[in-house]
């Protein structure tokens, strides 16, 4: 059969919640209404890597953008997205088209509109009262924001867009 030459590449978690913080993950695996629209539109899908997974494993806290806002996550960051800027150099190069990046708005790491900020210091148990400043602000998470850094390097334009988690999956 013939391939659509058309990709779309979405945030680790979208395929799989279980890369998400402790008590986190609004559905059981794969969001499927997303999937099931890939499939129908004919798009390869292919999975970003999940930056928090792979930085502090499936212990770590919720985290806001402050805390992940570091030259050592950065770092990491970048390292495990050039392989797959290399991909996406190459399929371009041979003529597929990346519709979309998709991203998870409110993440630290994959918020594409909205991340997510309040950090305020101090041990856990004071930081437990830290989630009373926790609050969702204009802009882009680490990776996502690495991701933007890298493609511009390489002067390729890609359109972003993002899950809200807080609103019904259609
Ligand atoms: S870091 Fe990104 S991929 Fe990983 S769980 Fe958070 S939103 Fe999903």
């Amino acid at each position: 059969m013939e391939r659509s030459k058309k990709l779309i590449l979405v945030a680790h978690c979208i395929l799989n919640s279980n890369s998400k913080v402790t008590g986190l993950s609004r559905y059981p695996g794969a969001l499927e209404p997303l999937v099931v629209d890939c499939i129908r539109k004919g798009l390869g899908i292919v999975q970003l890597p999940c930056p928090e997974l792979t930085f502090l494993g499936l212990k770590r806290w919720g985290m806001t953008r402050e805390q992940y806002d570091t030259p050592m996550y950065r770092k990491h960051c970048r390292t495990i997205l050039e392989p797959l800027v290399f991909q996406i150099e190459d399929y371009l190069l041979n003529g597929y088209s990346i519709e979309e990046i998709v991203g998870v708005d409110g993440s630290p790491s994959c918020g594409v509109n909205l991340t997510c900020s309040g950090y305020s210091g101090g041990e856990l148990d004071e930081a437990l009262n830290q989630h009373s400043n926790l609050r969702e602000v204009p802009g882009k998470g680490v990776m996502m924001e690495t991701l933007t850094q890298l493609l511009s390097e390489k002067e390729i334009i890609i359109p972003f867009s993002a899950i809200d988690e807080n609103k019904p999956f259609a």
